[in-house]
């Protein structure tokens, strides 16, 4: 998904074969500026690469469609007729999506909408929506039965007095309209009436007002921010040398849970996923379904979660949690992109990150560091055979003046100077991926100058000294100097994206979010641009870790870190998780041979690394352990089986098939079956698998939860601890991943009024999550929560425990 679509990849790479070898070699000599001039020819109107392009984009749908409107809400009444208020919600939420802004059949999935957000205690957020649906002309003879429920909701929510103002309403609506005396009006004034009496009642016995929740006394943590790198605590400085570049190193002793660094992203654009419903869909076949993705469930702009959002007026992808963010996006960026969507769906995020980078930048800004680049350039080349190591002075004689990316003050900050200046390492891709990347650039440009809406790019700094006249008579095989100036800058982003794009994850729920216990998993949100963040190398070992809430980013030290030491962040490939030569293979696309502490370990033993020990195969016969790579035999000289590894990994195939057939008899409430599928499963695998392999611990843990969804506690707890056991094999016990594991834990023993375990496991839990994730985090604020609970309990319960 970072990349285009596989059919543009092979177009574009069909397109350069073409070229010839005379023209491929200029192509590659020349300047980006010129590059981008050559490949704006080659994607010129008419030509066989557009008209693919455009093919390729009408399989995405971005548009409002009416009759997907129409879809959505029907299916989302039958979801609300069965109860599924979640789902109902987010089905009214994708049918406003395809109406018209203002529009009566708008305000009819807003209602629609309040009444799941009302069954789902979402009191607050029902009121918006019943106020949003009366904004956009709620039909009149309608607004009733709206009215109750949010009376009723203000009920809900003690305001008894505004309950009462609105019942009145209400009643003098329906004496103005006339008696009516079909069955629906009779429900109607049943209801009225019904609430009338419970607000007589709570006028009668005020109770104690409705408890505030949240205690506002919590501490700030205590922060001392870095005089010159923006957002980064007074504990590090940024060093510079050839070898390394950039880096962060500690100038002080720093304790596991310190925060290292607060950043929020210079840009975040949320990612489609895989199967994404508006997306590749091939057209004329109507297809919409019902899975919910990130544009469904996060704020377009700022990533929170939704539950009432806000429709974009032009499109049906931007989804915003309110008008505002709706309002900023538009200003910012969205009305540039807006008639864009399908064509960044089909080029991918990166291209998508690199053209709302510019627009957030502004064309002064972008156009100022594009000629400062060439200036640069130039004096390189006339440098180059005098200076060695230019680029070496600046760390021994000016502090971090000079470092690249600081500004004169030398300080460096997350700013659109601190991202322009990310290594793109243009000399390092592939010629193919350079072209790539240029004619999706190129593709993008065009689409604004033909769309009419170079004025909205350049106009992102309306009174800024202007962009100048339209100069230049510009040919419909050309760009304009200004677009041009623009390509450019995005053709730098997409290459840097390669090594500096930084994944926004959050835990997201799994499952409807009904059941007991949460279940919950790290799933990718957004790519980003994080400048300060980026400062970061990389480890396979890290000593941080990160967080996010929302598009800011929280680095924590994840153990000590003495004065001196580099501060390490992992791209991706962890030690834990991956053998060496994965991760050297992964860690390639970033240009480095990674030389941490781990991968210089494992290799230099030459042995297994700790992952590929622990997820290895078992002897069918005894259970040994088994060695070799083709065929393995068990290392039990007395049994000498040998099993070849395909045949093993068939039946690790087979085994994982069977798990998820048992997951899906879970999702349709068919517990016990799955439980007994589950059980055969592991029979199977204690043959052929190590104890201590992944998949013997997932399968305790989608035990643990079949247990809990049927409120038996206790078998849920034995088999969590037992996939406890795994995790910490494998990830050590002050990982995050442990942290989870025991949150969930916790959750379970704290429904089964196991008391005094449950406390323990919470301070476990919240030892190891704050260091990861702070003392603020929603899971620290959950687990306190959970202690205040228990503690509150009455003593005849405790005592029963
Ligand atoms: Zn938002
Ligand atoms: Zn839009
Ligand atoms: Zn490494
Ligand atoms: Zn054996």
């Amino acid at each position: 998904m970072a990349l285009p679509v596989e059919e543009w990849r092979r177009c574009a790479a069909r397109c350069r074969a073409a070229l010839g070898p005379a023209l491929r070699e200029r192509l590659e000599a020349a300047p980006p500026g010129e590059a981008l001039r050559v490949a704006c020819g080659l994607l010129r109107p008419g030509a066989e690469e557009a008209a693919a392009l455009q093919r390729l984009c009408r399989r995405a749908r971005t548009g409002k469609e009416p009759a997907a409107a129409r879809w959505y809400r029907e299916e989302g009444n039958r979801r609300f007729g069965g109860c599924c208020y979640g789902d109902a919600a987010l089905l009214y939420s994708r049918a406003a999506s395809h109406e018209l802004p203002g529009s009566p059949e708008a305000s009819l999935c807003f209602a629609n909408r309040s009444a799941a957000l009302f069954h789902l205690g979402h009191f607050e957020v029902c009121l918006e929506d019943i106020a949003r649906a009366q904004s956009h002309g709620y039909p009149d003879r309608l607004l009733p039965k709206v009215l109750l429920r949010k009376a009723e909701c203000l009920l809900c929510l003690g305001r008894v007095q505004d309950a009462a103002d609105t019942l009145a309403a209400v009643e003098n609506k329906i004496a103005l309209d006339g008696i009516m005396t079909s069955p629906a009006h009779q429900t109607l004034l049943k209801k009225l009436n019904q609430l009338k009496l419970k607000v007589l009642e709570r006028e009668s016995c005020p109770e104690a007002a409705r408890e505030t929740c949240g205690d506002t006394q919590r501490e700030p943590e205590i922060w001392e921010e870095n005089d010159s790198i923006s957002g980064a605590s007074s504990s590090l400085s940024l060093k510079f040398n050839t070898e390394k570049g950039r880096h962060l190193v500690a100038s002080r002793d720093i304790l596991p849970g310190q925060n290292l660094l607060k950043e929020e992203a210079f840009v975040s654009v949320l990612c489609p996923e895989e199967g994404e419903s508006c997306l590749l869909q091939d057209s004329g076949e109507m297809v919409w379904d019902t899975r919910f993705t990130n544009a469904d469930l996060y704020c377009h702009r700022c990533l929170k979660q939704l539950l009432a959002s806000v429709p974009c007026r032009g499109c049906s992808y931007a989804k915003y949690c309110s008008q505002n963010c709706a309002d900023t996006a538009w200003e910012q960026y969205h009305r540039t992109e807006c008639s864009l969507g399908a064509l960044l769906l089909t080029l991918g995020v990166f291209c998508h990150v690199a053209l709302r980078t510019v627009l957030l930048a502004g064309f002064s800004e972008v156009s100022r560091l594009v000629e400062q680049s060439h200036d640069d350039d130039e004096d390189l080349h006339n440098t180059k055979a005098r200076c060695k190591h230019p680029s070496e002075a600046p760390d021994t004689r000016t502090g971090t003046r000079g470092i690249p990316g600081c500004n004169d003050n030398g300080q460096y900050q997350s700013s659109y100077r601190a991202v322009f200046n990310l290594l793109p390492h243009a000399e390092k891709h592939s010629p193919e991926h350079k072209f790539l990347c240029m004619l999706s650039v190129v593709a993008i440009c065009r689409k604004l100058q033909e769309a009419g809406l170079e004025a909205a790019v350049l106009n992102q700094e309306s009174s800024e000294k202007g962009s100048g006249t339209k100069a230049c008579e510009k040919t419909s095989d050309e760009l304009s100097p200004e677009l041009q100036i623009m390509a450019e800058a995005m053709l730098r982003h997409v290459l840097q994206l390669q090594c500096n794009a930084q994944a926004i994850t959050v835990m997201r729920e799994l499952g409807s979010g009904d059941g007991a216990v949460v279940n919950k998993k790290p799933v990718r949100l957004a790519t980003a641009f994080f400048p300060v963040l980026s400062l970061l190398n990389h480890s396979c070992s890290p000593n941080i870790s990160v967080s996010f809430s929302g598009t800011a980013a929280t680095v924590r030290a994840s153990q000590p870190i003495s004065s001196g030491q580099e501060i390490f962040h992992c791209y991706g490939p962890h030690r834990c998780r991956m053998k060496v030569a994965e991760r050297q293979q992964l860690l390639s696309q970033y240009f480095f041979e990674c030389h941490c502490q781990a991968c210089l370990e494992e290799l230099e033993s030459g042995d297994k690394s700790v992952v590929s020990v622990r997820n290895s195969f078992c002897c069918p016969s005894c259970q040994a352990s088994m060695q070799g790579e083709d065929v393995l035999c068990c290392s039990n000289e007395a049994c000498a089986r040998s099993v070849s590894r395909e045949s093993l990994s068939r039946h690790l195939r087979d085994l994982q098939r069977q798990i998820k057939k048992a997951l899906e008899l879970l999702r349709d409430s068919r517990a016990d079956e799955a439980i007994k599928m589950l059980l055969k499963c592991q029979m199977d695998a204690r043959n052929f698998l190590s104890p201590e392999h992944l998949l013997m611990g997932e399968m305790e843990d989608h035990l643990a939860q079949v247990y809990a969804t049927l409120g038996k506690w206790q078998e849920a707890a034995r088999h969590l601890e037992r996939s406890i056991q795994i995790v910490e094999t494998h990830h050590g016990p002050s990982s995050v991943e442990m942290g989870h594991e025991l949150f969930k834990l916790a959750q379970i023993l704290f429904n089964g009024f196991a008391v005094s375990e449950a406390l323990s496991t919470i301070q476990r839990a919240e030892k190891i999550l704050t260091v990861h994730c702070g003392p603020q985090s929603t899971q620290i604020r959950e687990l306190q929560e959970m202690k205040t609970c228990l503690l509150e309990l009455p003593r005849s319960i405790l005592q029963r425990t």
